[in-house]
């Protein structure tokens, strides 16, 4: 196999056989003609794989999904509208109304909300836990539970995750691990090689990593026993009606796909495809996936960047008489450098938080005078980027919540971008001189 930055351009997107175009070609199309009648059929009953509609699938999109299943080191994928789309279809395909998902309460401040509010509509309820005490995650396991949910790199805080730890415990209760790899993407971090079964990513961040284009993807390593759980995941062992009684477990579970004709389980990715994408509809435009997947092809150039860029703004802001303290992974002094040293061999990622000593009007002065960062709400851009979580994107959560996911009020988020390092470092200065 070759190295990960050839594979970031060249996985998923030879050259167009029927143009001989060397960019991927975007397929602005809805609809693909068919063959014959018997094309048709076929393709509706899954008999044969091929594009029918591009809520369905779509090349373009095909291209990117090829292309982030090889760098996740996962067996197949599924590109969707947005990350919070991408969790949707899991939790989908996994859970019935009734049963529930056990999660971190250190998570992206949407995914808390999607959690907790709007999965609750569905008959789905969540259970919070703490990555840094993984047994309370086996504590809150019980027989109702058919999922583990984290981040690799929490945001907004640039907390690790003991992958391997909360792994064994999904293995133990048999439910997948499912893990939200955006912060960390899979230039820095690779979950499925520590024991996660299912990796779910908001595209839109690191990946594209330009702020153009919204996007999402799952992808699955193809490990986890759907049938080895007993009846726990009826979309994935019992006979599916709309599909002739089709089992996805075994009509997909083992299918020839891998090097020299060896077995691959794809069937998660088939369900979350053929019964969770086609019925909720959440796809992703083909303009979107060529954006992403442009983007992709300097996302290691990028990281190092990234990291680097990070590291030196977290170095500068420790010896701040201003700052009461900086939460980054990377420093030697952090209290997960020893986890990010082993899941982030290569950097600790772009984004984290400091705390100011003036609480929260510091806070809001700060993003007020910054003038070459971007006071908004999102991370993973070229640019600098700043927010104040507490009044912005956690602003929704209660205060235990708040503080629980790393945004009380006198912290600062930054997602350092790949300007030059002493830029960053001198609109930082400016900015709090103003405090
Ligand atoms: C942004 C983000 C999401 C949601 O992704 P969208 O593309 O905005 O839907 C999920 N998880 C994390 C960690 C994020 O940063």
């Amino acid at each position: 196999m070759s190295g990960f930055s050839t594979r970031a351009l060249h996985a998923g997107a030879a050259p167009d056989p029927s143009t001989g175009s060397r960019a991927q070609p975007i397929h602005q199309t809805t609809s693909f003609v068919f063959k014959s009648a018997e094309h048709a059929s076929n393709l509706f009953a899954l008999q044969e794989f091929g594009d029918i509609y591009t809520r369905i699938g779509n090349p373009t999109v095909s291209a990117l999904e090829a292309r982030i299943a090889d760098l996740e080191g996962g067996t197949a994928a599924v590109g969707v509208g947005s990350g919070h789309a991408a969790q949707m279809l899991v939790f989908h395909v996994l859970m019935e109304p009734g049963t529930n998902l056990v999660a971190a309460k250190q998570l992206y401040g949407g995914s808390i909300n999607q959690l907790s509010h709007a999965f609750k509509k569905f008959g789905w309820d969540v259970r919070f836990a703490d990555i840094d005490d993984p047994a309370s995650f086996d504590a809150a396991v019980d027989d109702k539970t058919r999922a583990i949910f984290t981040e690799s790199l929490a945001n907004p805080g640039g907390l690790v995750t003991d992958i391997a730890a909360i792994a064994a415990i999904a293995n133990k209760h048999n439910v997948p691990y499912i893990v939200d790899n955006t912060m960390a993407t899979p230039y820095l971090c690779r979950p499925l090689e520590h024991g996660a079964h299912i990796i779910v990513e908001s595209l839109t961040k690191f990946i594209g990593g330009h702020g153009n284009s919204i996007g999402g993807i799952i992808v699955d390593g193809g490990k986890f026993d759907w049938k080895g759980a007993g009846d726990k995941f009826p979309t994935m062992t019992s006979p599916q009606s709309y599909y002739n009684d089709m089992v996805f477990a075994d009509a997909f579970g083992a299918l020839p796909l891998g090097p020299d004709g060896a077995a691959v389980d794809i069937a998660f990715m088939i369900a979350a495809r053929a019964f969770s994408l086609r019925d909720l509809g959440p796809a992703l435009s083909p303009f979107n996936a060529f954006m992403l997947m442009t983007g992709c092809e300097t996302l290691p150039l990028r990281m190092d960047k990234h990291c680097a860029n990070a590291m030196a703004v977290a170095e500068w802001l420790q010896g701040h008489d201003k700052v009461a303290w900086v939460r980054y992974a990377g420093l030697p002094s952090d209290p997960h450098n020893a986890l990010a040293q082993k899941y982030l061999p290569k950097g600790a990622g772009a984004v984290f938080t400091f705390g100011l000593k003036g609480g929260h009007e510091a806070g809001v002065s700060v993003v007020s005078n910054v003038k070459l960062f971007s006071h908004l709400a999102n991370i993973g851009d070229t640019r600098s980027l700043i927010i104040h979580p507490s009044s912005t994107t956690h602003s929704q959560l209660s205060d235990e919540h708040k503080a629980a996911a790393g945004a009380a009020p006198d912290v600062v988020r930054l997602s350092v971008g790949i300007e030059d390092a002493e830029d960053i470092i001198a609109d930082l200065d400016q900015a709090m001189a103003g405090i």
